[in-house]
């Protein structure tokens, strides 16, 4: 394995779920829950938390970006709005990982997880050059899962639909590294109607066109793209709330970094 450190094959290697998703899909609710599943299962996760807005953290981090970054002082300092400010304490927290990287490497050994939350806007992390380096770091060192969490009751439509899959998508591809699609707030709506959806491009195609008129062949070409997407994609349905879907999670991370990462 590659791991910083000179750690040796036989060492435990921990594996990376960073978790990414669209402002109130549930990133940090679901770590909260990912954290306490874990630690059930004699897990030892390491939590990470990237988010300087965050007013209250509903679990323990090891290590967390608002014990560094004053986020309302960098608004005053640099005077910025609130995004402007999330993005430059990711910057200034940026220049520092390696620190961080350091303090997982002292802990390696006897951990299994490295979890991490992001800020809620999701572009702030996914299309900044602070999100790209941390991603890029941690999968240099650590088999490193995405789990894209979606909002299923909000995605219920398929215009919705299609838009946060091509998000996901667009991430893919950028990423490079292996995906779960984790539809959560199952507890709200049962994400049935996605399985559907990914799994039958005609009954998707139908659904579209009840649902509008308005650029149709544009969604239909679209679509046929995202049909692609799916075909070697991981999913699965969760609630981040009533922790139903956990065990099946944790099996496709296990799937996702087995296959990308066949020499862990
Ligand atoms: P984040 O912005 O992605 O970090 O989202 P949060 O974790 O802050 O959650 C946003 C809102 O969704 C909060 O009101 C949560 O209580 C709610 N929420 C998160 N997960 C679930 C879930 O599984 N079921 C339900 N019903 N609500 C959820
Ligand atoms: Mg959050």
């Amino acid at each position: 394995g590659a791991t910083a450190g000179g750690t040796t094959k036989d060492a435990k290697v921990p594996t990376v779920i960073l978790t990414i998703g669209m402002a109130g899909s549930g990133k940090t609710t679901f770590l909260q829950r990912l954290n306490s599943h874990l630690r059930t299962q004699k897990h030892v996760p390491y939590v990470l938390n990237l988010d300087p807005a965050v007013n209250k953290l509903p679990f323990g981090a090891n290590i967390d970006i608002r014990d560094t970054i004053d986020y309302k002082q960098v608004m005053k300092d640099y005077t910025l709005g609130p995004n402007g400010a999330i993005l430059t304490s990711l910057n200034l927290f940026t220049t520092k990982f390696d620190q961080v990287l350091e303090f997982v490497d002292k802990r390696a050994a006897e951990l299994d997880y490295v979890i991490v939350d992001t800020p809620g806007q999701i572009e702030i992390f996914t299309w900044s050059a602070s999100g790209a380096i941390i991603t890029d770091s941690l999968a240099a060192t650590y088999p490193t899962v995405l789990a894209y969490i979606i909002d299923t009751p909000r995605t219920a439509g398929p215009a919705t639909f299609m838009s946060n899959m091509l998000y996901a998508c667009s991430i893919l591809y950028k990423t490079k590294l292996p995906f779960i699609l984790v539809f959560n707030k199952t507890d709200v709506t049962p994400h049935d109607f996605a399985v559907e959806w990914m799994s039958d491009f005609e009954a998707f195609q139908r659904a579209l066109m009840q649902d509008t008129s308005y650029m149709s062949s544009l969604m239909n070409s679209m679509s046929l793209v995202l049909d692609e997407f799916y075909e070697n994609l991981n999913y699965c349905g969760l609630s981040a709330v009533t922790g139903a879907g956990f065990d099946d999670f944790m099996a496709q991370v296990a799937k996702a970094r087995d296959e990308y990462y066949a020499e862990y």
